[in-house]
């Protein structure tokens, strides 16, 4: 790479970037926010030799508290490509959603301290979006250039499991050399996230019977009772494999009632891949039995949606890939597993290596204390360009 094409990158202006895009709310159900956002991000990206198109949501559905399913609306995804015939192509994500609904009352950003930039979105990740852009025009820049194409995917829905953009994601990975994603670092000191555990949400939905409380309570079937024996049951499954989180029941009416239907909501985090399925498994069993004791139906939604990302042979040599990278940057990478999730799970379940923390250094995400080392915005644009620059010579093949 022509050294001057890192040593360009601007950081002033991401730092303008991130400001102006972090002003406008795109919490995840903001579609008229998320939409802004999309037109500011189509004129950013615009500088890169591409084609930008703006795909539509994947229909969800979500299970209310009456156990009916209802459907959830989502933004538009952004997708843009450049030099598509290229034999060697990479895929490059993020996310326009925060976590932060219009409502929130942290809207606002604050200097917290010199080169500290407080915010929603500054880390997780309208920074990152910016770390990936400057990247990209610096790669652009750079002499060799050319041979290598990538795809470009902004979604709409991370930060809710990226449900109307997960088949998108699965698509847009195929064939591909490498992934980068642009999540903050795991630690502020820039450490990446290595082997990711998996997440599945599930809603249980429970009709029994009803019945007076007082005159023929024996007739009813009751779902709460059956709800709470099940949050129970799937409790006694967690273990070093899998947790297991009953999160919430709804449902029941008067106390006169013997209530007739209930909604059990649980998360689980997998290890595995054998582990999520032989949680299904033991669904199956246990559902079947609850059924027959409290002669109840029960009927689930959901499932595991970001799947287990253990770190293979391939996904290990772009981590040393961005590891020497860093080096020649004077930038020391190093990298731990943890519990969260991302979309690069996702990418990873289609057998395409992927360092999804690739964005800024930063942290106290999904709070209000939320904040950005400004500094790192160019450092890690650096990293990212020089990676990039290598998988464009050749590396991974
Ligand atoms: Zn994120």
């Amino acid at each position: 790479m022509k050294p001057t094409a890192i040593a360009d990158i601007d950081a002033d202006a991401m730092l303008d970037q991130v400001r102006s895009w972090c002003s406008i709310n795109t919490g995840t159900a903001n579609l008229e926010g998320l939409a802004r956002q999309l037109d500011v991000l189509e004129k950013a990206f615009s500088v890169l030799p591409c084609k930008i198109e703006r795909v539509d949501p994947a229909p969800v559905t979500a299970v209310d508290a009456d156990g009916c399913e209802v459907e959830k609306l989502h933004g538009q995804h952004f997708v843009l490509r450049v030099r598509p015939t290229a034999n060697r192509r990479i895929l490059l994500t993020g996310h326009m959603d925060t976590v932060f609904p219009k409502d929130h009352s942290f809207q606002e950003l604050t200097w917290l301290e010199d080169g500290v930039l407080g915010g929603p979105g500054v880390a997780d990740m309208k920074g990152g979006i910016a770390v990936m852009l400057h990247a990209l025009m610096a790669f652009e820049a750079s002499a060799g250039a050319g041979s290598l194409g990538y795809d470009v995917l902004l979604n709409s829905d991370e930060e809710t499991g990226s449900l109307s953009s997960n088949g998108l994601i699965a698509e847009m990975a195929r064939g591909k050399l490498a992934a980068l994603t642009y999540e903050p670092a795991a630690l502020p000191d820039g450490t990446l996230a290595h082997a990711r555990g998996g997440s599945g949400n599930y809603s249980v939905i429970i009709t029994g019977k009803s019945a007076h409380a007082g005159r023929n309570p024996d007739d009813g079937r009751n779902a709460i009772v059956a709800a709470a024996d099940l949050a129970v049951r799937l409790k006694a499954l967690h273990c070093p494999d899998i947790s297991v989180n009953p999160a919430k029941i709804e449902g029941g009416s008067a106390n006169n009632v013997v209530p007739d239907h209930a909604v059990l909501r649980f998360n689980i985090r997998p290890q595995s891949t054998e582990a999520a399925q032989a949680f299904e498994r033991n669904l199956k069993t246990l559902l079947t039995s609850l059924e027959s004791q409290h002669e109840v139906s029960a009927h689930t939604h959901g499932g595991v949606t970001r799947p287990p990302k253990p770190v293979d042979e391939k996904a290990q040599m772009l981590f040393d890939l961005v590891r020497e990278c860093g080096a020649q940057l004077g930038q020391d990478i190093k990298w731990k597993s943890t519990g969260g999730v991302c979309d690069g799970n996702n990418i990873a379940a289609q057998g395409i290596p992927v360092v999804d923390t690739m964005g800024v250094r930063g942290g106290s995400i999904h709070s209000a204390d939320e904040f950005l080392i400004t500094e790192s915005l160019a450092e890690r644009a650096a990293l990212s360009a020089r990676v990039i620059q290598r998988l464009d010579e050749g590396a991974m093949s």
